[in-house]
């Protein structure tokens, strides 16, 4: 049985979430469908306004700019943590259902601009996605959740430190006798506004379909 330290998990779990006036992706939360917040546009929005999800195409990508995009999924409500998504109706739910859909759009694109295959024998003509997000108590750190989703490949598609291949990389030694493994660097490009905007259009498209 673990023992919980009710006065703390209760702190975390039924934070305030309520809008942040510094917080970007607070101000993000209350464009509609379509609409371009100044970095990213728009793509999706589930639930209502405290069990909603939205989700964002990044104008950035770390991969190739011609091929690859991000979306960022976030809550509507400033929540901090995974561990507070339970706090709230329907949150979950609806996590699993944006995320699934955007899952499926993403793939959906990715076939169709690259002609991948639903099993394929070479890694080029596979459909890569990966997930990223994270969250910390650590009051520096805390912000307003995000979970990235992108095809991983090239330099995003590199081990990441939980991948069991991450271990498996050679390990060189500094001067003064510290290890380190390489990596390529990550140069993070625009995607070109023409393949911007009609990115934005097929998502919407695609993820507005029930
Ligand atoms: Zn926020």
């Amino acid at each position: 049985m673990i023992k919980m330290n009710p006065k703390e998990t209760e702190k975390l779990f039924n934070e305030g979430v309520s809008m942040k006036s510094n917080c970007n992706l607070c101000k993000e939360a209350c464009y509609e469908i379509g609409k371009n917040t100044g970095y990213g546009t728009i793509i999706y929005r589930i639930g209502n306004a405290k069990n909603g999800w939205f989700a964002t195409l990044s104008p950035k990508t770390g991969g190739n700019p011609k091929l690859d995009f991000t979306i960022q999924l976030m809550p509507l409500l400033h929540l901090t943590h995974f561990s507070q998504v339970e706090s709230y109706h329907g949150l979950g739910k609806n996590f699993g259902a944006a995320f699934s859909k955007i899952c499926r759009a993403m793939t959906a694109i990715l076939m169709d601009n690259e002609n991948s295959k639903a099993d394929s024998e070479k890694k080029e003509l596979s459909v890569p996605i990966a997930t990223y997000g994270k969250c910390t108590t650590w009051k520096e750190k805390k912000e307003h959740l995000h979970i990235k989703i992108f095809p991983f490949r090239n330099a995003i598609g590199q081990p990441y430190t939980v991948d069991s291949s991450f271990e498996k990389k050679e390990v060189f030694k500094e001067k003064n006798g510290k290890e380190f493994v390489k990596m390529e660097p990550v140069k993070k490009a625009m995607i070109e506004a023409k393949r911007f905007n009609q990115l934005a259009k097929e998502l919407i498209g695609i993820l507005k379909v029930k």
